[in-house]
């Protein structure tokens, strides 16, 4: 085990086989080397990214997720231009420098508004990142936005294998044209984000290789890992959800592939145990996505069942706990 860790270390790569070796170790060796290697290119700097979740509305009908439009159960709702103002200014007073507008894929939002929401932001905010993370959209729509001042996009590939992914979506979607995204994205020079739920059904440990294959090409400067949880009123409700073990090695694996990588401890982890954040960053995570959407539809982003949403102030609580500290500034990616 020691000898892939420090193979993997120097090298960045391992053969598929001996991935599937670390991600299913038992090892703690493999988290604390994370943590040593996070440990020397961030120091206890933790960056965090205040989540505002704009928009329910989806037209998609991904099977795993809560806000898939075949699910008649969710109140929707969406915000207005002044109420994603009004978060940023909440955001901002907590040391936030970072806005990721996050929500379903939602026509409502024209380019010509979702433009003038990034512009109005940046204009006010000329010290924070925008970051959107609105699903696909057409190249004209991210060369706009990127233009308007988005500076960063998350969309994760859910997974890299193309039967896997028919698995997960309806015929509609297809990975494809998720991957086409992905590149037109970096193209327009956004910093991006892609990433993979695990656990999620029908996913093997072959797949989560592929997906550690894709992001080895791809070179992304985020990924977002998080267990999958079953929603109740989705086609997976009965599914078991992600287990933590294989989170935090993939977590771990990951940082040990890509130093510098932006790697956030999910909310989603903090749902499957209460202090899965902390063990994400003690696996080598270095990003915590406190929770700026407000209190009366917080609830109503119902991805997944009992969604552990924190808010800014507890979050650095628990950060200074394990000692390590909130950095106060936009926390680009930067290549060491
Ligand atoms: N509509 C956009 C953004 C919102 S969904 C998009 O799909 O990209 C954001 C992420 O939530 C998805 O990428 C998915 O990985 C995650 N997600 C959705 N349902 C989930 C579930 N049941 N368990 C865990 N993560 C889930
Ligand atoms: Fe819509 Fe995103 Fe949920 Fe799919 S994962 S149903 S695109 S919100």
């Amino acid at each position: 085990m020691r000898e892939l860790i420090d193979r993997l270390e120097r090298e960045k790569i391992l053969a598929p086989a001996e991935f599937e070796t670390l991600l299913d170790c038992d090892d703690d060796i493999l988290r604390q080397r994370a943590q040593a290697v996070r440990e020397q290119i961030f120091g206890n700097r933790i960056y965090l990214r205040g989540l505002i979740e704009c928009t329910n509305h989806c037209k998609n009908n991904c099977y795993y997720c809560g806000l898939r439009r075949g699910n008649p159960g969710t109140q929707r709702y969406r915000m207005t231009k002044e109420q994603i103002l009004a978060c940023c200014a909440n955001g901002y007073t907590q040391g936030l420098r970072t806005f990721v507008l996050q929500g379903g894929e939602d026509p409502y939002y024209t380019d010509d508004m979702l433009a003038g929401i990034v512009l109005a932001i940046k204009e006010e905010y000329a010290d924070c990142a925008v970051t959107l993370s609105l699903g696909e959209r057409s190249q004209e729509s991210l060369k706009l936005l990127r233009e308007a001042g988005a500076d960063r996009y998350l969309l994760r590939q859910e997974t890299s294998n193309a039967a896997h992914y028919a698995m997960l979506h309806p015929p509609e979607m297809s990975l494809s044209a998720r991957q086409k995204c992905l590149w037109d994205l970096k193209a327009f020079g956004y910093q991006v984000g892609c990433g993979f739920m695990v656990g999620s059904p029908g996913q093997t440990l072959g797949h989560i290789v592929e997906d550690l294959l894709f992001i080895k090409r791809f070179d992304p400067e985020m990924v977002g890992v998080g267990p999958f949880i079953p929603h109740a009123s989705t086609p997976f409700a009965g599914e078991r959800p992600g287990e933590l073990r294989l989170v935090l090695n993939t977590i771990a694996v990951l940082r040990l592939m890509k130093p510098n990588l932006l790697l956030p401890a999910t909310t989603a982890l903090g749902t499957i145990e209460g202090t899965g954040r902390e063990m994400g960053i003690r696996a080598g995570a270095n990003v915590v996505m406190p929770n700026l959407t407000p209190a009366n539809v917080r609830g109503d982003y119902s991805l997944y069942d009992n969604k552990n949403s924190m808010e800014a102030e507890n979050i650095k609580r628990r950060l200074r706990a394990i000692g390590c500290e909130a950095v106060i500034s936009k926390g680009d990616y930067f290549d060491v």
